[in-house]
């Protein structure tokens, strides 16, 4: 394996040598479960690392070093200034080994280099974002008219573990650890099977970074280690990405066990909203990266385009103009920085969009795309719908590949009634010129984000998380934050 530009010599992210085993107590060490078997998406080719899944008794271990941790370890004397500080440099390391942690992760999910770079200073950025708060938690009080006096506390929950999709876990390991760590708790990270040594190359800075043994570990395997967590009597919270499905099952296995807490980040079929007032090229970048961004899997793609009657044909032209060029550019090498369309994660993947697209060819017509791959790897053409039934399976259920829905409206009340003709509500997209529009519109349509004239937003700062069937509870910012304390209060007479 060689290694990406700007690996500096003394990186403690060896590529050659990529972490391979889980880490429990800030050590590496072998799995007793089978072997995960890795295959790089660009060819199908075994990756030559060879991973074991944690089993059962690998996940007790977990646990176990995470409650003695929390309740007796240094870390439950530490103050809000050393977890500041620990957070801090492992967003420094981060930074530093980036090159590296940025290529692994490409290696195993098939993303792009050249998007995985751009998403180390995100990562470190989160990391740095929830260190800033934690030393800056605070509760309430209340005044004692009554003759009690009230005092508020936000406490750390205990044991929370964070599982995760394939499709971005960095940012999901930052979303996930940042905030439970910066509030105090101690975190497990169970990363996807199908691409986790990103996660493990982080897990391998946290030493350096300065935590203690049990607060920060990762255990590796697939829904069955998942669902080992979720129903697990001694973990206090679980945050989930990942599929409705899953979702459903965690929070289903969280009730059944200890009704540990419960954040999921789930599917979606976001809404992609154009009006002719709006600045028709801006809206065309914002529309096609929606749908091609990652190879459309992403939770919050734009995976259904409603645009008004008046510009549809000319906007719909250059959609497939736009879309048809990067079909005849198929086959580029994520690992090469020069690549920005990718394949899909794997071949169950690759199989399952492709059966979205011949099926949906049987009734519906096809704008541009469509075709199969004839080349070695798992790479999709972005394919276009035009006008697809409302029972058909490629318009109601989310694909998470390069597959765009597109139908025409003529009035804003028929363009909120089909952005909302949806189970899901992670996010959407509205283009317009006019403000006033922009607003109604946005206390109309039911998403957790509503993005004006851009799309796909995400920050540290500001909440993110689904209406319906795309999730409960939020990530990133202070509601972020608040996902990970218990609220205790006492009074005093
Ligand atoms: P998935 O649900 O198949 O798997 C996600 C994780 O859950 C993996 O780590 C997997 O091992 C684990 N898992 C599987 N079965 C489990 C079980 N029974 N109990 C506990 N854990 C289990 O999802 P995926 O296919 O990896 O990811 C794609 C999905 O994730 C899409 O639906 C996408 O929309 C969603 N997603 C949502 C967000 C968001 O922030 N809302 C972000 C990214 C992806």
């Amino acid at each position: 394996m060689a290694a990406p530009n700007g690996t500096p010599s003394n990186s403690l992210v060896d590529i050659e040598k990529p972490p391979s085993s889980i880490f429990l107590n800030n050590e590496f060490v072998q799995g007793q479960g089978d072997v995960l078997p890795l295959f790089n998406p660009k060819d199908g080719k075994k990756i030559p690392v060879e991973v074991r899944a944690a089993t059962e008794e690998d996940v007790d271990k977990a646990v176990r070093n995470a409650r003695e941790a929390f309740e007796t370890g240094p870390w439950s004397k530490w103050t809000g200034e050393q977890r500041m500080k620990a957070l801090t440099k492992l967003a420094d390391l981060v930074d530093e080994n980036g090159p590296a942690i940025a290529y692994l992760e490409s290696l195993c999910s098939g993303r792009p280099l050249s998007m995985l770079l751009g998403e180390i200073p995100r990562v470190s950025s989160t990391f740095r974002y929830y260190a800033g708060w934690a030393d800056k938690l605070k509760g309430d009080s209340y005044p004692a008219e009554d003759g009690f006096y009230k005092i508020v506390r936000k406490e750390p929950l205990g044991v929370c573990c964070g599982i995760t999709a394939w499709n971005a876990s960095l940012m999901f390991c930052s979303w996930k650890s940042g905030p439970a760590l910066a509030t105090g708790n101690t975190v497990i990270m169970k990363p996807s099977e199908k691409s986790f040594l990103g996660t493990l190359a982080i897990a391998s800075l946290v030493q350096a970074a300065g935590f203690p043994p049990g607060v920060f570990q990762v255990l590796v395997g697939d829904g069955k280690v998942g669902s080992l967590l979720s129903s697990h009597m001694d973990i206090d919270k679980i945050s989930f990405t990942g599929s409705t499905a899953t979702g459903k099952r965690i929070q289903d296995a969280a009730t059944k066990s200890n009704l540990k807490r419960v954040t999921l980040e789930l599917g979606g079929k976001s809404p992609a909203l154009v009006f002719d007032d709006a600045d028709l090229d801006k809206a065309l970048f914002w529309v096609t990266l929606g749908i091609t961004v990652n190879t459309g899997q992403v939770c919050a793609a734009t995976s259904r385009l409603f645009v008004q009657k008046s510009i549809a044909d000319a906007f719909l032209e250059k959609v497939k103009a736009s879309l048809g060029a990067m079909s005849q550019a198929l086959g580029g090498d994520p690992q090469d920085t020069a690549t920005h369309y990718g394949p899909v994660v794997d071949a169950q993947q690759f199989q399952k969009v492709t059966d979205f697209i011949n099926e949906g060819k049987k009734r519906t017509k096809v704008l541009t795309g469509g075709q199969e791959y004839q080349k070695e790897g798992y790479y999709i053409a972005p394919t276009v719908f035009l006008d697809p039934e409302p029972d058909e399976k490629i318009w109601r259920e989310e694909i998470f590949g390069p597959v765009l829905c597109v139908k025409t409206f003529e009035t804003e009340e028929e363009a909120i009634q089909l952005a909302n003709d949806t189970q899901y509500g992670l996010s959407s997209a509205i283009f317009t010129s006019d403000i006033a529009r922009a607003l109604r519109l946005a206390s109309s349509v039911r998403t957790g984000t509503v993005n004006v004239n851009c799309n796909l937003m995400v920050g540290n700062q500001a909440p993110m998380g689904g209406f319906r069937s795309s999730g409960v509870g939020r990530e990133l910012g202070e509601y972020g934050l608040a996902q990970y304390t218990e609220t205790k209060t006492i009074w005093i007479r």
